[in-house]
């Protein structure tokens, strides 16, 4: 029988969960942090097939100075022990050292990993779990153990994963290769698009709207450089398709989009930009998610115009201006039905990825925007005035393949800046710095300790 072993700081609600998969109450549930002693085994049957289940508990009662020790110590033997690590994080509490720490270890163990973030007892707690898809898993699910919710979707999970047979070899390539998402509408062709870049048949493609329900993950090689490919099923509006299908279908496209590296948003261009798509496209932005919009069906676009480059420029300007909000966002024409092309894309996606490792000077980042400021001086508020004292780009979070820039500016008040003039002056660095396909985030820190984040 196959084992899931349940991994995490202490008090995130490992022995609930190991309850709640038990179906019956063995180990201890208490606020006190590592009150869960020994190791406790099960067997879970609410899945499609029986598996172990281990809660790793023996962590040591709090206050116990070596708890963070003792942790990594737990995770180590039980990771040895598990066909999949199931890692516990606590929703309410965020994303602490020690959960980033355990994370590493276990991004570089060989097995699936399924992050599980719970204590989101209501829907309205959801975007709790957004913190965590940074640390890279593949497999994000939210629950509450105390109350139940989102069980269905965690033993589905564990049993992708237990079926997934990942092998040592092939992991790393998962881990380290930066996530693309292809999304969009149904029927715009993201599945011919998938087989375009695979070069061969691994969607199914279909002339039926939404036939690609799973989303499929597809290590490849986009011209000399790894990726992993995300194949996603359409995502329709919510109120006219209330199918349980389709709304699962929504909600995994939208985690898509907050969890990939870069995001692949393919828009028709025989039926122009739609409400839709500038709904899935609103999604991205919101996410501050890198991205790239493709204009496919190009050969018909061809076809219709002649080939006259007037009424080709008018198609993109049309679309570009439709997706004014995705402004970063670099478009690409091409035709996943004739290949026409797609290699461009890649040169595109590499582009994003290279500019993302790009780090602006300190010195020449304060220059530019002061001379912005002197430029157009920022609006006062009564006797008020903003001020930037200092700012530099911050560092690259490790956890991140395709970080977008992240500015810090250091002012008198963050209250003083308008977002007019935030645009303003993150469009300054734009101009200096381009970041294609990359969203710029500003997060500003006041003297009195007053934080405002910016794009975030
Ligand atoms: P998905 O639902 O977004 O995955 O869309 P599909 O990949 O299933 O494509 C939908 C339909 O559009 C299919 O009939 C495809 O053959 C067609 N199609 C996709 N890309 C192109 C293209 O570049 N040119 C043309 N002419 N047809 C395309």
């Amino acid at each position: 029988m196959k084992k899931a072993v349940l991994v995490g700081r202490p008090n995130v609600g490992k022995s609930a969960l190991f309850n709640r998969l038990a179906g019956r109450r063995i180990s201890i549930v208490h606020d006190q942090p590592g009150v869960t002693r020994d190791r406790i085994e099960a067997v879970c049957k609410l899945g499609r097939a029986p598996f172990g289940i281990v809660d790793t508990g023996g962590i040591g009662a709090s206050p116990d100075p070596d708890f963070a020790e003792a942790t990594h110590r737990a995770a180590d033997t039980a990771v040895e022990d598990a066909d999949v690590v199931v890692f516990v994080v606590d929703g309410k509490v965020g994303l602490l050292p020690l959960d980033a720490e355990l994370a590493g270890k276990l991004r570089r163990a060989s097995r699936p990993v399924v992050l599980v973030v719970n204590k989101l007892d209501d829907p309205k707690h959801d975007h709790l779990e957004t913190e965590f898809e940074e640390l890279g898993f593949p497999s994000v699910v939210g629950i509450s153990a105390a109350h139940g919710r989102g069980t269905d979707d965690l033993l589905q999970a564990i049993d992708r994963a237990m079926g997934s047979e990942v092998a040592p070899a092939d992991l790393p390539a998962e881990v380290r290769a930066p996530r693309l998402a292809i999304v969009g509408r149904p029927n715009v062709g993201k599945s011919s698009l998938t087989n375009a870049i695979l070069g061969r048949e691994r969607a199914i493609v279909s002339d039926i709207a939404g036939t690609t329900r799973d989303s499929l993950e597809i290590p490849c090689d986009l011209g000399g450089h790894e990726y992993l490919l995300l194949d996603t099923a359409g995502i329709r509006h919510r109120s006219r398709h209330n199918s349980s299908v389709e709304v699962f279908s929504v909600m995994r496209s939208e985690k898509t989009i907050r969890r990939v590296d870069i995001n692949i948003l393919v828009i028709d261009a025989t039926s122009g930009v739609t409400t839709q798509d500038k709904k899935i496209a609103g999604l991205i932005q919101k996410a501050k998610k890198p991205a790239i919009i493709v204009l496919n069906k190009w050969d018909l676009i061809e076809k219709q115009t002649n080939n006259d480059p007037e009424l080709l420029r008018e198609h993109v300007d049309r679309a570009r201006a439709e997706l004014f909000f995705l402004d970063y966002a670099p478009v690409v024409i091409l035709s996943a039905l004739t290949g026409e092309n797609v290699r461009r894309l890649f040169t595109m996606v590499e582009k994003v990825r290279q500019h993302a490792t790009r780090r602006a000077g300190t010195g020449e980042l304060n220059r530019v925007l002061r001379a912005a400021m002197e430029r157009q001086a920022p609006p006062s508020r009564g006797s008020r005035r903003f001020k930037l004292l200092y700012a530099a780009q911050a560092k690259e979070s490790s956890n991140s393949h395709i970080a977008p820039p992240l500015f810090v500016l250091f002012v008198n008040d963050p209250r003083l800046l308008p977002e007019s003039y935030q645009n303003y002056l993150c469009a300054r660095i734009r101009e200096q710095w381009e970041y294609p396909g990359l969203p710029i985030l500003m997060r500003l820190r006041g003297r009195e300790g007053v934080t405002q984040d910016i794009n975030e």
